[in-house]
C-alpha cells in the first residue's frame, strides 16, 4: 500500500560546459526525485574547489529573495545532488545529519566527492580495510564507505577508471554513483549487476550533461535521455560528450521493485514508461483472478502507486474504477518515509475515502505491495467500517518472502508478513476476504525484461550476489528455527556472525 516503506536514495549530477552555474539544474533534478528519499538532501558544487550544502528533510522551496544566496553559496559548473532515506547506519538525528550526502573525502591532497544510491553488502570487510588507512573513520552511511574505498584506490592507482574498476571488483552490493574528482573530472558508474537505476542525458545545446536516478530528473530540466548505464559501466562526461567504458559486468539484476513501487510512473526504464508497465500489472491481475473479478462490484486504488494498475484492471474487466479515494493534496508527508513509531499517524490524514461509494459493495483494492501488512490492515478496517460488503486485495508485486540487501528498507525476515504466511493466512490477518498477488511470471513479462535481467531476490530468495545469498540462507535457517532477528542481516561481520543477529523468541 502506498505509504509503508523506506527506500534508499536519489542521485542527480550535472556539468555545464559553458561554465555557467549548474545549481538550478541540480536543484530541479533532485527535487523531481524527492520521492526517493525524504530524510535528508544535499548538494556539492565544484569550481576548482568543492562547496557543500546539506540538511535534513525535503529539498526546500527557494523563494525569489533567496535565489541569489543559494547560487552564491553553491557556485560552480559541475555538481552533485542527493536525497536520502537511510537503509544503513544509525537513524538518530545526529547520525542522519552526518550521514547526509553527497560526501567528500580527502587523502594526501587527493579529493573526491560522490552521490550514491544503493547498499553495500560486505560492509564490515570494507570497514576494516578503510580503518587501516583512515583510523578515525566513523561509519555513518554506505556512501562514505564507497567514497573512502574509491579514494584509497585513486591515491594508489592515480587513475579514476582503474580505481572504479577495483571498487566494482571488491565491493559487493548495489551502487549507482556519480562523482567529481578534485581535478574536476565528472563521472558516474553502476555496480556489476546494475541493481539500482541511473541514466544519462544531455541538453539541447549540447553543453549540459547529466546523470539521474530516474529520467524524470532529466525531464524537469528539459534534458534528453540518452541511455541507462549498463551493469559495471563507467561513464565520463566532458567536452567530448559521454565516454562509456564497460569495466566489470557480472550479469544484470535490475531491481524489480522499482517497477511496482519506487519509481515515478512517468520515469522510463528499458524504453518503457513505468506507468504503462503498472497498467499491464492490473490487466494481469484481472486475467489471473477471474473468480474474484466476476464477483466484484468495483475497483478502488489507494493513490497514487495503485492508480495505474487500477486503470489496467478497469480496462481489462470493464469493472467501474470508483475514484473514491482522494489524497489530501497538501498533506505531503509520505507514511513510508516516516520512522517506525510514526508509521500509523499519517495514513488517515493523507487519504480521504468516500464512504457512501463503497457501502454495500464488493470492492477490489489495488495495492502495489504488502511488506509488513500493517497499512493493509488499516485500509481494510477503514473500508469495513464504511460498510463495504467484501474487500479483496489485489497486489501487483508478488509476495515478498525475503529481505533486501540492496537499498530497500526491509532487512529482516521477521518484519515481512509474506515470509511466514501464505496469501490465505495474510487475508485472515489483515481482515480481507482474499489477498491475491500477481504471479512472478506475469510480473516479469509485463516489465518487458527477461527474468535473468531482474533482481527478484525478495520474492524468490534467490539473490544476484554471492555474499547476499549466503547471508540470506544462513539467516533463514535461524529464522525458521524460531530465532528472532535483532539486526540488519548485511550488518553482520561475516557469515559466522549471522547467529549474533538472532535471539531465541
Ligand atoms: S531484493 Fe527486492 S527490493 Fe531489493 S533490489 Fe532485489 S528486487 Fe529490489
Amino acid at each position: 500500500m502506498s505509504g509503508h516503506l523506506g527506500m534508499d536514495c536519489g542521485v542527480f549530477a550535472a556539468i555545464n560546459l559553458d561554465k555557467e552555474t549548474v545549481f538550478p539544474i541540480l536543484y530541479w533534478g533532485i527535487r523531481a526525485q524527492n520521492h526517493r528519499g525524504h530524510q535528508s538532501h544535499g548538494f556539492v558544487t565544484y569550481d576548482g574547489q568543492f562547496h557543500v550544502h546539506k540538511a535534513l528533510d525535503l529539498v526546500p522551496k527557494i523563494s525569489r529573495e533567496n535565489v541569489k544566496s543559494w547560487t552564491a553559496k553553491l557556485p560552480g559548473h559541475i555538481g552533485l545532488a542527493n536525497v536520502r532515506y537511510t537503509t544503513s547506519g544509525k537513524i538518530d538525528h545526529a547520525s542522519l545529519q552526518s550521514g547526509t550526502q553527497p560526501v567528500i573525502a580527502e587523502k594526501n591532497g587527493v579529493k573526491l566527492a560522490i552521490s550514491f544510491n544503493g547498499n553495500v553488502v560486505n560492509t564490515r570487510q570494507l570497514l576494516k580495510e578503510i580503518k587501516e588507512v583512515f583510523p578515525s573513520f566513523s561509519y555513518n552511511c554506505d556512501a562514505e564507505l564507497i567514497c573512502r574505498k574509491l579514494l584509497i584506490e585513486l591515491t594508489e592507482q592515480k587513475d579514476i577508471v582503474s580505481a572504479v574498476k577495483t571498487c566494482m571488483e571488491e565491493i559487493e552490493g548495489a551502487f549507482s554513483v556519480s562523482g567529481i574528482t578534485g581535478e574536476g573530472k565528472f563521472f558516474a558508474f553502476k555496480d556489476p549487476y546494475g541493481i539500482r537505476p541511473l541514466c544519462a542525458g544531455h541538453g539541447r545545446n549540447g553543453r549540459v550533461y547529466a546523470f539521474s536516478s530516474e529520467s524524470a530528473g532529466l525531464n524537469i530540466n528539459d534534458l534528453i535521455l540518452d541511455f541507462e548505464l549498463e551493469p559495471g559501466e563507467f561513464v565520463a562526461a566532458s567536452e567530448d560528450g559521454f565516454k562509456r567504458e564497460g569495466l566489470v559486468r557480472k550479469g544484470k539484476a535490475f531491481c524489480a521493485f522499482e517497477f511496482a513501487y519506487f519509481a515515478r510512473p512517468d520515469s522510463r526504464f528499458d524504453d518503457k514508461y513505468v506507468y504503462e508497465i503498472r497498467e499491464e500489472f492490473g490487466r494481469n491481475l484481472a486475467r489471473e483472478n477471474q473468480d474474484i473479478v466476476k464477483d466484484a462490484d468495483l475497483i478502488i486504488s489507494m493513490p497514487e502507486t495503485g492508480n495505474d494498475a487500477a486503470y489496467g484492471l478497469h480496462e481489462e474487466t470493464g469493472l467501474r474504477w470508483e475514484r473514491a479515494t482522494r489524497r489530501h493534496r497538501f498533506v505531503t508527508e509520505r507514511a513510508f518515509i516516516l520512522l517506525p513509531h510514526e508509521r500509523f499517524k499519517t495514513i488517515d490524514k493523507k487519504i480521504n475515502v468516500i464512504g457512501e461509494k463503497v457501502k454495500g459493495k464488493k470492492v477490489i483494492v489495488i495495492d502495489d505491495s504488502i511488506v509488513r501488512g500493517d497499512t493493509t490492515r488499516v485500509v481494510v478496517e477503514k473500508l469495513r467500517k464504511m460498510g463495504a460488503k467484501k474487500v479483496y486485495i489485489f497486489v501487483t508485486f508478488p509476495r515478498i518472502v525475503g529481505p533486501c540487501f540492496y537499498g530497500i528498507d526491509m532487512a529482516t525476515y521477521g518484519e515481512l508478513i509474506g515470509s511466514k504466511h501464505t496469501p490465505e493466512e495474510i487475508a485472515k490477518i489483515v481482515g480481507a476476504d482474499a489477498v491475491r498477488y500477481q504471479s512472478i511470471e506475469g510480473f516479469v513479462k509485463a516489465t518487458g525484461m527477461r527474468r535473468d535481467e531482474l533482481c527478484l531476490g525478495c520474492i524468490t530468495r534467490r539473490y544476484p550476489t554471492p555474499l547476499a545469498q549466503q547471508l540470506a540462507d544462513k539467516m533463514y535457517k535461524w529464522f525458521i528455527k524460531g530465532y528472532k532477528e535483532t539486526g540488519r542481516i548485511y550488518e553482520a561481520v561475516d557469515l559466522t556472525e549471522t547467529r549474533s543477529l538472532c535471539s531465541k523468541r
